[in-house]
């Protein structure tokens, strides 16, 4: 049995990191960690190949060997997977398709052999006993969630590792807070699942002996869902392994902002090798916080938490969104001022959309306020719902943000103020990749020399350079992010 598993396209957006990818000469930030950890859920006998359309074309000749085809997707990937759908079916391969895009509305995708849902640890297992006695069915699912104790090691031997510029990992799955425009908690519960100390080892190990050194992200949805047990049993273990194999890896995850209130935790995820976290930020206003139920971001200073934990000695990268009905007139300058005295450099601002089966479109639809599905997009300027602000005004505001925070005066003048302030606490131990070389010669030439942010570039670089060379390829890495950004939002005007 050849299987092709397949990976769709992501459209350019902020988090494609497209344009910041030419300069490592790398074409994707991440491996489909899904399908590879499906893959291993396979028939062992069942011959595996991988194709990620983010690393390489669509070819028919690829699609032609195979006997089974497997789609794993989320919403932003739908236009790709359309195609990839039209060509399988005009080579009439058969289909199986799983994944948040699918699981959200199936209904849409009824010309796919076999829809796959919720979670592979639960379906899958359904869907190749039923194969193997010839009874398939079209749709299989389940309201139950999986015991991720039992997930394997992902297949890592599919991956082309040089053509990333991270690997991931999942230690937890599920959220105990209740957003109320996020489907995380709809598709993995609020009970976080976690896995044990020696699969969590067991997943280092397997990166390390694929020859991996570099950066890994723990692609959980809240990191510190469960506290107790990542500082009795999962951040020691992850510090041990870390130092006897002296640091390979640069680790980042995703956290809520309670991480504030806890010296102790950042501590150890620092000792343990994290450098950066992501945090919903969402609004700094109070009452849009309330609207979406962000129990908590409310009643605190955020700028306050914010530097707590960049003083820790970890970077902040912030998501923010705008057009709760809560939002006043003033939100986009709010926001944009928030946004710069945070000093967090990598600031993603979206406009506020409904995904399917959150509370959000629970009440958009009893208000009669929905429109259409959300595409997951986060530069198509799209709105599922009628927003309480009149539309033109908050695009306008939206894109005002966007030309303010990424233009070179303010992200530069955000970069510069954030390394003068941090101090990180761990050693960096630095895993040369000639990459990162030529990384540094493209943007001398493209940002120093030819680009409209040169003066600001040269000022950040040797500023760095000379008071604080420790983080030179920190400031090297936001100079590149910093023409991402500026590029998406330049083109999508
Ligand atoms: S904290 Fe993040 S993951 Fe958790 S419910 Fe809110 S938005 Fe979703």
């Amino acid at each position: 049995m050849n299987v092709l598993l397949i990976y769709p396209e992501y459209p350019d957006t902020f988090w494609s990191f497209k344009h910041a990818l030419k300069f490592v000469s790398q074409k994707a930030s991440f491996p489909p960690l899904g399908l590879i950890t499906l893959a291993t859920m396979l028939p062992e006998r069942w011959d595996k190949k991988l194709l990620d359309l983010n690393v390489k074309k669509l070819r028919e000749k690829d699609i032609i060997p195979a006997d089974l085809i497997f789609i794993s997707a989320m919403s932003v990937q739908s236009s790709s997977v359309k195609e990839i759908i039209s060509l399988c079916k005009r080579l009439d391969k058969k289909i199986v398709a799983g994944g948040p895009l699918f699981t959200s509305s199936p209904e849409n995708y009824q010309m796919v052999d076999y829809l796959v849902l919720n979670e592979a640890e639960i379906t899958l297992p359904l869907f190749i006993k039923d194969f193997y006695s010839g009874d398939l069915k079209h749709i299989y699912s389940s309201t139950d969630f999986a015991d991720i104790k039992t997930t394997p090691i992902p297949q890592w031997n599919l991956v082309e590792m040089a053509q990333y510029t991270s690997m991931n990992l999942q230690y937890s799955r599920g959220c105990p807070f209740d957003c109320d425009f996020c489907d995380i908690t709809v598709l993995y519960g609020r009970k976080p699942r976690t896995k044990n100390r020696e699969q969590v080892l067991a997943e280092l190990d397997a990166l390390f002996n694929a020859g991996w050194r570099g950066p890994v992200f723990f692609v959980d949805d809240n990191f510190i869902g469960n506290k107790p047990k990542l500082k009795t049993e999962i951040l020691p273990a992850i510090t041990e392994w870390m130092k006897a194999k002296k640091y390979p890896f640069y680790l980042n995850t995703e956290a809520s902002i309670n991480l504030a209130d806890d010296a102790m935790l950042m501590d150890m995820m620092i000792e343990a090798g994290f450098e950066s976290v992501f945090i919903g930020i969402e609004s700094p206003n109070e009452k849009s916080l309330a609207e979406c139920n962000k129990v908590q971001n409310q009643n605190r200073n955020m700028i306050e938490s914010i530097k707590k934990i960049q003083l820790s000695g970890l970077e902040v990268q912030g998501g923010f969104i705008v057009g709760f009905d809560n939002d006043h007139q003033n939100i986009f300058e709010d926001l944009t001022n928030f946004i710069q005295k945070s000093n967090i450099v990598t600031a993603m601002v979206g406009l506020l959309n409904a995904p399917r089966g959150t509370k959000l479109e629970e009440r958009l639809l009893s208000e009669g306020r929905m429109l259409k599905d959300f595409t997951g997009n986060n530069t198509d300027f799209s709105i599922n719902f009628i927003p309480k602000m009149d539309y033109d005004k908050l695009l306008s505001g939206y894109k005002s943000i966007l030309n303010t925070i990424y233009s070179p005066k303010y992200y530069y003048e955000r970069t510069l103020n954030f390394i003068k302030t941090f101090s990180p606490k761990q050693k960096k131990v630095f895993h040369f990749n000639p990459n990162y070389t030529s990384a540094l010669i493209k943007s001398i030439i493209k940002l120093g020399i030819i680009g409209e942010e040169r003066f600001y570039y040269w000022k950040l670089f040797l500023w760095t350079l000379f008071r604080k060379p420790k983080l030179f390829s920190l400031a090297i890495l936001f100079s590149i992010y910093g023409f991402h950004f500026r590029k998406i939002s330049n083109d999508v005007y």
